[in-house]
Formats: C-alpha cells, structure tokens, sequence
C-alpha cells in the first residue's frame, strides 16, 4: 500500500490523535529551539483549520519509564501556545481517567498535550504492556504520526498503536515531506550523486556507508571517521580519534569500492590541534591529533564536487563546536549548498553545524532526524512508515 497522506482530509469533528517529535532542548523550564515545534505547525494547523481537534502525543528526553517531572513537556505546551496563538491544555498523564476525560470533553479546534508518552516503559517496550497503545488509541478518533525523528523505533505510539485506525490513518505533511525527498535519494537520485560522510559515530554509519557505495558516484569521508579509515589503510593517524572495533569493516568498504570502481576520497591534508596541518600521506607525530579538514582537501573536494546533482552530507568535518575548526565543515556547507543539485542534510550534529554557519535555508533539505535519515538512506523505509501502510 502506499503511504496514506493528509490531502484533502477533512477533519471536521475527529479528535486527531498526531505523533509529534517535541523531543526539545529546555532549560530552565523554557523551550531553547523550538525548531522542531514549528516543523510540526503545517499538521497541526491543517487539522484545525478543518474543524478537528487535536491530542498531542510526543516524547522527551530519556525518563526510563518513570515519571520524573524534570522531562515533563509542561513548557513544550507553553511555547507551542505562543506559537500557535491558541491556548493548549496540558494534561498531567498520558493515560488514565483524567486524561480520558480531557480527551473527551475536547472541542473542535481545541489543543490537548499529552505528558511524555516515556512515563510509561511500555511506550518504548509496548510488548510489556500491550494495554498502553490501546488506551491511547481510545483518546481519539483519527490517527496522524508527523514524527519522522522518531520513525525508525516500533514504538507503541509509533507502531502498536496503528491497528487501531484501520481506515482513519495518515502521515502528517513533515513526515510526508522527509518521505518523498529521501525516496527519491533512495530509488533514482539525479547524477552524480555524492555523499559527503564526517562525525564521529563511525559504528552507527557503517551500514549507510555500504548502502552509500551501492548508489551515490562518489564518497566523501571527513570528520573523526576518516582516521578510522586511514587506520584501514595501515596509516600512522598520532592522537586522531579512532573507532578500533570499526577499521575491519573499514577496509572492507574500501576493497568494496576498489571493486566497484566507485572513488572514495579521504582527506589530503588534516588540520591538527597541536602540530600545524599535516598533508596525509606523511606520518602524523605521535601526538597529533586531527580535528578538521585542511585547506587543499577542501579545495580538492569543492572542485569534484562541481557539477553534482544531488548531495547527501551526514556528519561534520571536524570539531566545529571548537573554533577555528569549524573551518572545514562551514567551507564544506558553503561549498554543497551553492550547488545547482538537490541538496540534503542528516544528522542531528551536521544540522547543528549547517544553522550555526548561517546556511541551513540555503540546503534543499535539512532532515528532521539524524538516526532516522540514515536508516531511511539504508534501506528505503522505516518501521513506522510501514506500519501506516499496512
Ligand atoms: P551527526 O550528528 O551529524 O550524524 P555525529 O554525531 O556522528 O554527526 O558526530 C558529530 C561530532 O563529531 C561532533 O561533535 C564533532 O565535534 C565530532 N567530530 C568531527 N570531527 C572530529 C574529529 N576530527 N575528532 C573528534 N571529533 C570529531
Ligand atoms: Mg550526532
């Protein structure tokens, strides 16, 4: 089946149950980005522009099932109450009597947030209580997961709950939007098609790396990760961070791409905290420690680069949270956005990065998920989709 959209729904009379990703920094009892409440604002205000009501589900932080108040999503309603120049009520559970009630005596156009859904373990482990997504289902009439951040988890209000609305299901317009602009990444991107990778959670992206291989003309590797591969190569990387438990499957996707005569390009020169830049087909002195790209690379690979059509990047180039090693990351995002070319984002810290340079508007995209892009570019779905389009 296909993914079920929002089109022309009208919601006139449906309590609208809508899987949010209001999973947002607070400090102090305030919202400190509410960038993830407004990717949400398209759905909302489609449903109450129609007439329905709506019942917020979302998650925060990581309580471990318990209710610990410090994770509440209290100030997430303020803020969106500001946003949305609507009052919202905010309920004190996520299930239970009151909630009900709530849900139940919710007018159209009315705004209801439910607590975080991670109160309850059986959000994370619905087979611990089956019980809890059937109870959450009962709030509404209608069901919309707009939560793309949070798709690749089965989750109860993610997954288990989707057989209760059969009929009455959809993606919400964020979900929809990340859907179709990696799809067509995933099935036939225009070419060539590049794939810029940095960051350092080198374990989590081997997967996306070999799927990366199969479809883009090129990779690019930078960021902390490039020194487990140089390391693969049996090159002396000093104090560079390294991920050891990786380098086998490091060098396996290099004599992948020898054999599929796909390039993979590497930096050519490191910028180093301690030892000036240092070109990488030399030794690096035992305490060097490599933290961006250095200037030839980035000249090197902005000139490849030219004439792309499409470009992936997932992962910054070196430390950019530390000035001035943000260099190669910022030259990097200036490079892949002034493209001609289809242009996406993801990962949570390349993201960061991207609106930290001032350059974000500049991308076609910018993915609201980090771990779910990467999914989503490895196997071309992810279980919550799937789940809609049972
Ligand atoms: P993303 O969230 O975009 O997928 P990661 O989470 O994999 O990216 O990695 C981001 C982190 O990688 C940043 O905090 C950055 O400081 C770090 N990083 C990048 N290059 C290096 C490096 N050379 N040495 C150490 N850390 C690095
Ligand atoms: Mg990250």
């Amino acid at each position: 089946m296909e993914l079920p959209v929002i089109d022309s729904i009208n919601f006139a009379g449906e309590k609208v149950l809508v899987r949010v990703d209001f999973n947002v920094p607070i400090e102090n009892g305030s919202v400190t980005d509410a960038t993830r409440i407004k990717e949400a604002l398209p759905t909302l205000q489609k449903v109450l522009a129609t007439n329905g009501s709506l019942i917020l589900l979302s998650h925060l932080g990581r309580p471990q099932g318990k209710r610990d108040i410090k994770y509440s999503l209290a100030p997430v309603a303020k803020e969106l109450a500001s946003i949305l120049q609507t009052p919202v009520k905010m309920a004190s559970d996520v299930i239970g009597s009151e909630v009900k009630a709530m849900a139940l005596a919710l007018k159209p156009k009315e705004v209801l947030l439910l607590e975080n859904l991670r109160f309850y373990e059986a959000e994370e482990n619905p087979e611990k209580d089956p019980s809890f997504a059937k109870q959450l289902a009962e709030l509404g009439t209608f069901y919309i997961n707009d939560a793309f951040g949070a798709a690749h988890r089965a989750h109860a209000s993610t997954a288990d709950i989707v057989q209760y609305f059969p009929k009455k299901r959809c993606a919400g317009l964020l979900m929809e939007k990340e859907v179709t602009i990696l799809t067509k990444i995933f099935q036939n991107p225009d070419r060539p098609f590049y794939a810029l990778i940095g960051g350092a959670k080198v374990g989590s992206k081997m997967g996306v790396l070999y799927a990366l291989l199969e479809k883009a003309d090129a990779l690019f590797i930078g960021g902390a990760m490039a020194f487990t591969f140089f390391k693969a190569q049996e090159k002396n990387v000093g104090a560079s961070l390294v991920d050891y438990e990786h380098i086998h499957t490091a060098k396996k996707i290099l004599d992948k791409a020898l054999e599929k005569k796909n390039p993979i390009y590497l930096p050519i020169d490191i910028v180093t905290e301690n030892h000036g830049t240092i070109e990488t087909n030399k030794d690096f002195p035992i305490d060097a420690k490599g933290v961006d790209i250095g200037e030839k690379t980035i000249e090197k690979w902005q000139n490849l680069m030219q004439g792309a059509k499409t470009v992936f990047w997932n992962g910054p180039m070196g430390i950019f949270e530390v000035s001035p090693f943000e260099k190669g990351t910022f030259a990097m995002a200036k490079a892949i956005s002034s493209l001609s070319a289809t242009t996406v984002i993801g990962g949570g810290d390349s993201a960061y990065a991207a609106e930290k340079s001032g350059l974000s508007k500049k991308f076609t995209h910018v993915s609201t998920g980090g771990g779910a892009a990467l999914e989503f570019i490895e196997f071309g779905s992810l279980t919550a989709i799937d789940f809609l389009k049972k």
